[in-house]
């Protein structure tokens, strides 16, 4: 089957190519053009004069619609697919939060059934492993009762279960952190720094034994640290200075203007992945939800745009959507509408190493396309070559 896309501005996204044409054959990008081509055959998708874009990718994500990817049923998984398809996003990392081995497991049964099943939305690229290993005085909204140091025994038995982890966060400066690096880098996992107390010594430590990402940047990590009389480096800094790609919440709440300016100025739109970390509640009405699994989670709160621990001294998760993410770094840290697109695709992409096949529009990749407006209100998604939504 092959298809044509007219009638809109092309973000590649290292260029914006005006009254473009791309050209799909099963699922897959076989031609773009600068100029409106006959293609014989083709089904046309009109543009109406808006920007098509690669799809969106999200390397975490906890759930939406309702759903969290630790309910433990295949619904959910294809429910989220769903509803993140609504607003741009054509892949996605299923992420779990600490939990028990037993539910972890599950999770990820659960996940290749799932796969198998999901032709309507978002493409699954595997799961992120977000904890148990992490940082007591750094859980966040982690569930304190699951969260343990890394041991061997019962990680190996993790990864030996299933070949579709594809990251894992974790606390570089726990004991056996540094060998569960080492080990991930072995497997092919990549492996980020998460919910931690580092100092710089051990960011380095873990930069140098597999670790390559900082999972949500500022969020549940050190920043400089006074002991005596002395100042100590901690991840913040550690991950401005080494060549560690950066994730970022960029709902607009997690992070000020002035700290997604920050980031974008040191670390630039190769380096940094948007992210939605959303929870059940992203596309839902606000009120009160559960944060992780409807058995084990935690009650939060809905309000402002974000979830909050019902006590409302911190946030427990977002509730962005992908359109949103691309929107607030133009709008509030006046990045350009290229840029902001690359920190939505390419950079994801290559931190999850499916850069061969996704995260531009080039010939030869998968046809995974958004359609939006001016406004990044998004109109068509489609997920190599199928549409999954279509707003008209
Ligand atoms: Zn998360």
């Amino acid at each position: 089957m092959r298809q044509k896309l007219t009638n809109g501005t092309i973000l590649t996204p290292f260029r914006a190519i005006k009254n473009g044409t791309i050209v799909i054959e099963n699922g897959q990008i076989i031609g773009i053009h600068e100029a409106n081509v006959e293609v014989p055959d083709a089904i046309e998708i009109d543009a109406k004069g808006q920007y098509i874009a690669p799809g969106f990718i999200d390397i975490h994500v906890h759930g939406g619609g309702g759903f969290d990817f630790m309910d433990g049923t295949e619904e959910a998984f294809l429910k989220i697919a769903e509803l993140h398809a609504q607003y741009g996003t054509t892949s996605l990392v299923p992420t779990t939060l600490t939990a028990e081995k037993e539910d972890l497991l599950q999770t990820l049964d659960v996940y290749e059934n799932a796969n198998r099943q999901n032709t309507k939305g978002a493409n699954f690229l595997g799961i992120h492993l977000e904890g148990p290993y992490f940082a007591l005085s750094q859980r966040g909204a982690q569930d304190p009762r699951y969260i343990r140091n890394p041991d061997p025994a019962e990680y190996e038995e993790i990864l030996s279960h299933s070949s579709s982890i594809v990251r894992w966060s974790a606390a570089p400066e726990l004991e056996g952190a540094i060998a569960f690096g080492q080990r991930l880098r072995q497997k092919g996992i990549l492996a980020a720094i998460a919910h931690t107390d580092a100092f710089y010594d051990d960011v380095l430590s873990a930069y140098e034994n597999g670790y390559s990402l900082v999972t949500h940047l500022y969020s549940a990590m050190s920043g400089v640290t006074r002991k005596n009389a002395f100042r100590y480096a901690g991840v913040i800094e550690s991950a401005f200075l080494l060549d560690l790609d950066v994730e970022i919440i960029g709902d607009g709440i997690h992070l000020p203007a002035p700290l997604l300016k920050l980031i974008y100025k040191i670390k630039g739109a190769d380096r940094t992945a948007l992210i939605t970390d959303a929870m059940r509640g992203a596309g839902m009405a606000e009120g009160e939800s559960t944060l992780g699994s409807l058995k084990n989670g935690l009650k939060v709160i809905i309000e402002d745009g974000v979830a909050k621990m019902p006590d409302r001294t911190s946030f427990a998760g977002s509730v962005a959507t992908f359109d949103r993410l691309v929107r607030n770094m133009i709008n509030m840290a006046d990045v350009s509408l290229l840029e902001a697109v690359r920190m939505a695709s390419t950079t994801p992409a290559r931190i999850m190493g499916v850069d061969h096949r996704k995260g531009s529009l080039v010939k030869g990749k998968d046809a995974d396309i958004v359609i939006f407006d001016k406004d990044i209100n998004v109109s068509l998604t489609m997920v190599e070559g199928r549409i999954v939504y279509d707003k008209s």
